[in-house]
């Protein structure tokens, strides 16, 4: 598993998906940028995320609401009081910790014990070794599993009360050590808040302190009012954004699964009171599918129901994917209540009800929202998408399968040699594709290197031409994943394709 996470990470630098951010400079960390392949990618599944939520809703509309925004914001949201994560530092080494994450690499550390054992037993057995009952009846093993059960039991429940003192506790208890230097020498356990603040104004008396929003979502809770007014919405109606966010966190690693600064797409949905549990269902069921809809396999995803509960929500769930480092929260979806609209019509002392006709009164609708991280949802993508495979021939390749529809190139054009007058052919046929899609021209090297490059780069088409395409105006066209070759005529190439990268 961590081999093929590095491997991702060389990957998605070598061929021009992501860089670190400046570079140059020895890199800022959990801070990235999104390179030449990457944009297209990211911009290939913003824009599969709105054509489903908001071209296929026609009651879900569309916001694009600032970054900045007044600080009361913050406060009304529970951002500057609540929006915290536990940290224990280390005296020796002067290093900052978030206490759970401690927590569960330590987990992680007995997890890999057990796998040890496993390991150990199905030698020794060979073919009669059974996993799954070694798993349940070996003594050491159920340990091991126990221990995982308590800390983990007990470290949910003492941040739920938020009390630190136990987290601190459980941390002596263990004997957790700095993951870096063995010292076990630990400070106090402290709150501390995840919001990036800035400075508006220039002159040092009147510079307003504000925030660099930590989620989208509050853009739309303030809005919600003009939207609903000015588009004319009926409740049950959504708004929907994408954008960045930010978020000062501690242990940032794990590439782009938690970053300082990244992009979320939500959709706030505003329903009736007392029909939240109804929608929350049903979010959760069409968010499941869009996901599947991917074609990238059922089993790399699952629900995790929140027994603990944030300040604001009635019920949460996640959509849980199949990372290389293991099921990790995707996407969450969240019945939310009427917490921000009666917070913020609280805090600027403006009304933000609704008033239903059919009804005939005034309310503050509930909301159930969904809100899933881009740049997640790239690494679940491109993760899941890069596979080597073994060939007849006895080579192995390397090739990424990303979903057709989002792949950053759909076509590379292959003039097979440099001469004869094929380049021109090649050089048209892109003039004429690049209409509808994005395609790319590519004569270097031998074609079966080319092809190589173009799967590596997760191009789903080759097309190529040859001295035949001169006689006949047709062309080979070869599929990145099946690796299959036909020959058809030029004039169907679009067609071919669109029938692929369409949704
Ligand atoms: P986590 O528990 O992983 O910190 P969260 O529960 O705080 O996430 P939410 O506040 O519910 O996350 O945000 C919604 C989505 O935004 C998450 O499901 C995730 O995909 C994405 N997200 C949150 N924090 C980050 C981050 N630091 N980097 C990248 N994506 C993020």
């Amino acid at each position: 598993q961590e081999d093929q996470f590095k491997k991702v990470l060389s990957h998605a630098k070598e061929y021009g998906y992501v860089f670190q951010s400046s570079e140059i400079y020895d890199g800022l960390s959990a801070v990235y940028d999104y390179a030449q392949n990457g944009v297209e990618l990211k911009k290939n599944i913003r824009d599969y995320w709105w054509k489903a939520m908001v071209q296929m809703h026609e009651n879900i509309v569309g916001i694009d609401a600032s970054i900045l925004m007044h600080p009361t914001t913050w406060k009304a949201s529970g951002h500057v009081d609540a929006f915290n994560d536990p940290l224990i530092d280390n005296k020796d080494s002067k290093k900052r910790y978030r206490a759970d994450v401690l927590v569960e690499d330590y987990c992680a550390k007995i997890e890999g014990k057990i796998d040890k054992e496993v390991k150990k037993a199905a030698k020794r057995f060979g073919d009669d070794f059974n996993k799954e009952e070694f798993l349940a009846t070996n003594g050491r093993v159920l340990g091991y599993q126990e221990k995982i059960n308590t800390i983990l039991g007990r470290l949910g429940k003492s941040l739920e009360n938020e009390d630190l003192a136990d987290v601190k506790l459980l941390i002596e208890e263990l004997e957790i050590a700095d993951p870096l230097t063995g010292s076990k020498n630990w400070t106090d356990v402290k709150q501390f808040n995840l919001m990036f603040g800035t400075k508006l104004g220039a002159s040092a008396d009147t510079a307003m302190d504000l925030y660099l929003r930590p989620e989208t979502a509050q853009g739309i809770f303030v809005n919600f009012l003009n939207v609903q007014k000015t588009g004319r919405m009926k409740i049950p109606f959504g708004i929907a954004q994408t954008g960045k966010a930010f978020r000062n966190e501690i242990v940032a690693r794990q590439f782009i699964f938690r970053m300082r600064e990244f992009e979320q797409m939500e959709m706030q949905f505003f329903v009736k009171p007392g029909t939240q549990k109804e929608w929350y269902d049903k979010w959760k069921e069409t968010r499941l599918k869009w996901h599947l809809s991917l074609g990238m396999g059922a089993d790399n995803y699952r629900f995790h129901d929140h027994e603990k509960l944030a300040h604001y929500a009635d019920a949460a769930a996640d959509i849980e994917f199949k990372f290389p480092f293991g099921f990790k929260e995707l996407e969450g979806i969240h019945s939310r209540t009427d917490f921000d609209l009666k917070a913020h019509e609280e805090f600027s002392g403006k009304k933000l009800q609704y008033f239903d006709h059919e009804e005939n009164k005034n309310y503050t609708p509930y909301v159930v929202e969904t809100s899933i991280g881009l740049d997640r949802m790239f690494l679940a993508v491109f993760s899941k998408s890069l596979q080597e495979e073994e060939l007849e021939n006895g080579t192995t390749r390397t090739v990424l399968k990303l979903p057709a529809v989002l792949a950053p190139v759909k076509a590379a054009i292959l003039p097979l040699v440099k001469k004869d007058g094929l380049p021109e052919i090649a050089r048209e046929i892109v003039e004429n594709l690049k209409w509808d899609f994005n395609v790319s021209y590519d004569e270097k090297d031998a074609v079966g290197r080319r092809y190589r490059r173009q799967d590596a780069n997760g191009t789903p088409f080759c097309i190529t031409v040859d001295h035949d395409t001169k006689e006949n105006n047709t062309v080979t066209i070869r599929h990145r994943d099946t690796m299959e070759q036909k020959r058809v005529p030029i004039s169907e190439l679009s067609a071919i394709i669109k029938q692929e990268v369409d949704v």
